[in-house]
């Protein structure tokens, strides 16, 4: 018999401020451990949180690019805990009372096609601070900088069904917020983590199993690890007539197993309660409106203009939106004067290589432009112009070009140069041209190959052609 799996994710992002969420201190990554640090986010006796007006606002962003309601009042509540990443003792969150609910994101699941993610909820947070096991021998060392960093935490209602849809979703969520301009969501520095909910259940059970949480993994290929194997786990339990029990685990990329930390039964009560030194955050509905207005074009809505402004595939258009600055990039070349299928193919292929590599652009949308050029009128092959575009890069002074012509790609379609290749070949395989003219007329392309050879790949193939037809008549 099968299993259903079911599966919600809850989604940290940071959100990309200069600062932290309720005091000044800076939010740059990398930076001396216990640098950004001052009595707020210590939690010295005395200092009060002032929120950070640039972190509501991409929240409340955030929370209208997945179509949230954002509500005009929410409340900050405090989580409390014992830990040693937490200075105050407890973590600035909202409870009850979130910035927004009630969202969706559309995304193309692997198995079941076009795919809807409820969200139930986005709240404003701060994170805590982190603990270094690798610092001090035999000690835990403690980087507080993260403390007090903004979040907004996204929690997704459990409508997926299986670890590979958890983590297409996760890609179609990542692509709105950076679309959004909110978060950066990489996942390497720590601005995205995911936590997920996994139960399972018989195939049209309208009841859930018991659920697990998944904590804290960190690629986009782990979580759709970690889910598979924790579907697998509770299938192992339940069908040697065991029990699933409500529990924490942890995911060891490394053997590829997950671990339980600690069960439910005896983690913490929170003890939620209104911060009282932070009054409740009421937004205006004007400010709401405006920031909806100001959102910028979304994955969805690029796409299906790229399609149909420009005649891409659906392939196509997805590949050119998964970061916008790609998308960014392949208008600018089409609009400097290259046909869009072909600009499609340069940006899909060696111009996000090399993105992936440096995430930058080595080579300005005009310049390609050019190179793309050469093609079309015939002075370069197309693996002539890879070789140009390659070397582009580092000599930014210089044009296409001139590039091509000091590495000697430009083709020669100038008839004598044509001929002299051809007459050599001609000349040293005179058994070939005795068989072509009894009539094996498909030698020709044996022909054409060696005088692109004898001309180390300058010859224009569409003028050797035709030379080659009137010296063999
Ligand atoms: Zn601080």
């Amino acid at each position: 018999m099968s299993w259903e799996t079911v599966i919600g994710l809850e989604v940290h992002v940071q959100l990309r401020t200069r600062t932290k969420m309720f005091c000044a201190d800076r939010t740059t990554f990398g930076d001396p451990p216990n640098t950004n640090v001052c009595p707020v986010c210590l939690g010295l006796p005395g200092a009060l949180p002032v929120p950070n007006a640039e972190a509501v606002r991409l929240g409340v962003r955030a929370a209208l690019a997945l179509g949230c309601t954002v509500h005009e009042t929410s409340v900050f509540a405090r989580k409390n805990y014992f830990y040693p990443d937490l200075p105050k003792g407890y973590q600035i969150s909202q409870y009850d009372r979130p910035l927004a609910t009630g969202g969706a994101v559309e995304f193309e699941s692997p198995t079941r096609g076009r795919g809807r993610v409820g969200i139930t909820r986005l709240h404003l947070e701060e994170d805590a601070g982190k603990l270094l096991h690798d610092r001090v021998p035999d000690r835990t060392a403690i980087d507080l900088n993260r403390a007090g960093t903004p979040l907004a935490e996204i929690v997704s209602e459990p409508d997926l069904r299986s670890a590979a849809e958890a983590r297409a979703y996760l890609q179609t969520l990542r692509q709105i917020l950076i679309f959004a301009g909110v978060s950066d969501c990489s996942m390497e520095q720590g601005s995205l983590r995911v936590d997920a909910n996994v139960s399972i259940r018989r195939p049209g059970d309208p009841r859930l199993g018991t659920k697990t949480e998944v904590k804290n993994v960190n690629s986009f290929a782990n979580v759709e690890r970690a889910l598979e194997a924790e579907q697998l786990r509770q299938q192992a339990l339940l069908e040697s007539g065991a029990r699933v029990t409500q529990v924490t685990l942890l995911f060891n990329a490394g053997t590829g197993q997950v671990k339980p930390i600690r069960s439910k039964e005896e983690s913490h009560d929170y003890r939620y309660f209104p911060d009282p030194d932070l009054p409740p955050l009421v937004l205006h509905p004007t400010f709401v409106s405006e920031q909806r207005a100001a959102l910028p074009e979304l994955p969805e809505a690029r796409r299906t203009r790229l399609i149909g402004a420009f005649a891409l595939s659906a392939y196509d258009a997805s590949v050119l939106t998964s970061e916008p600055a790609l998308a960014g990039y392949f208008e600018s070349v089409v609009a400097a004067g290259v046909e869009p299928k072909t600009a499609a193919n340069w940006v899909i292929g060696d111009v996000m290589t090399s993105f992936n590599q440096t995430g930058g652009f080595s080579v300005e949308p005009s310049r390609l432009a050019a190179l793309v050029n050469l093609v079309r009128e015939g002075v370069l092959s197309h693996r002539a112009a890879k070789r140009v575009y390659a070397e582009l890069g580092r000599a930014a002074d210089e044009t296409p070009r001139a590039v091509a012509e000091r590495l000697g790609l430009v083709q020669v379609s100038e008839e004598g140069a044509l001929v002299g290749w051809v007459d050599e070949v001609l000349r040293s395989h005179p058994n070939e041209v005795g068989r072509y003219r009894a009539g094996e007329s498909k030698l020709m392309g044996f022909f054409v190959g060696q005088v692109m050879k004898r001309s180390k790949g300058k010859a224009d193939p569409k003028g050797v052609q035709p030379v080659l037809a009137d010296r063999l008549r």
